[in-house]
């Protein structure tokens, strides 16, 4: 029998209720997305009409943030639909990765590590089984060491490792992540030099607490700015560089603003007691 926290919640209402708040905004997007289908090169062709792009994203990818969470919240979550989990503290990461009971029962589960990489862990997290992508690319020194350890890993994986770029968009001391400005020339150091990467595209945390009676989130604005930029820079149609942004209290303006992947914890899984 599963032993029960005292704090219980209902994680499939709480992921029910953040994929319908997520169809929710967007349906509030103009309804052209399915209509037309433009591929980049008729883009390139026909500029004027390159905003039709935006409004045409695809819908954003939820990641469960499963951190502080115990292996049968994570079971709960799968066991609704989820497959897409993200973890920020190595230790834990490694834990449920190879929790029995996640092995067993949750096959197709997809691990993002969305924490700050320290070079002597990048092997434990390179060996987690499941692993999908790491988010929290953020130097060239860092992604070169990933490169190199994904292509000694054994056994030999049959893909790139999937990355994202962090970016510092709140320009906060504490906060990992490359200066927005130089986000694209790491963008394009990792393209050009990296085979054993594939570069999704990008990612922030951001300040917390932003009010939005403010206006829209200056971080978002600075990530879809950089967004814009790599796009051009390389003649990518907008929806094939992933934009990481937005957490519990504010994927939906997120994804207004063009995110394509939200990290969810609290809302899917309760609060979390706060780290002694
Ligand atoms: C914890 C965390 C989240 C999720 O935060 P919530 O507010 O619980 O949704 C998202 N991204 C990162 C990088 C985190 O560390």
């Amino acid at each position: 029998m599963l032993r029960r926290t005292m704090a219980e919640f209902d994680v499939k209402a709480g992921l029910q209720h953040v994929l319908k708040r997520i169809d929710e905004v967007l349906l509030q997007r103009p309804k052209v997305r399915s209509a037309f289908y433009l591929s980049s090169l008729w883009l390139s062709v026909w500029k004027p009409l390159s905003f039709l792009q935006e409004i045409q994203a695809a819908k954003p990818l939820l990641v469960a943030v499963s951190k502080t969470k115990p292996a049968e919240a994570v079971i709960e979550a799968y066991e609704a639909g989820q497959r897409d989990f993200g973890e920020n503290y190595v230790q834990e990461l490694e834990e449920k990765s190879r929790h029995p009971d996640i092995l067993a029962k949750c096959p197709d589960i997809r691990w993002h590590f969305i924490g700050h990489m320290q070079s002597n862990k990048i092997n434990k997290v390179l060996s987690v089984k499941n692993l999908r992508m790491i988010q929290t690319v953020d130097s060239e020194k860092l992604a070169t060491k990933l490169d190199a350890a994904w292509s000694k890993l054994q056994p030999a994986p049959t893909d790139p490792l999937e990355v994202l770029i962090q970016i510092n968009t709140s320009g906060e001391d504490v906060k990992s992540g490359i200066e927005p400005k130089d986000a694209p020339g790491l963008y394009q150091f990792i393209r050009s030099n990296l085979k054993h990467l594939n570069l999704r595209g990008i990612m922030t945390i951001g300040a917390f607490g932003f009010d939005y009676s403010n206006g829209p989130n200056p971080d978002f604005v600075s990530l879809m700015k950089v967004h814009n930029s790599i796009c051009e820079a390389h003649s990518l149609a907008s929806d094939s560089v992933l934009v990481s942004m937005g957490m519990s209290n504010d994927f939906d303006k997120a994804i207004e603003m063009g995110s394509t992947v939200v990290r969810v914890g609290s809302s899917i899984f309760g609060h979390r007691a706060a780290k002694a």
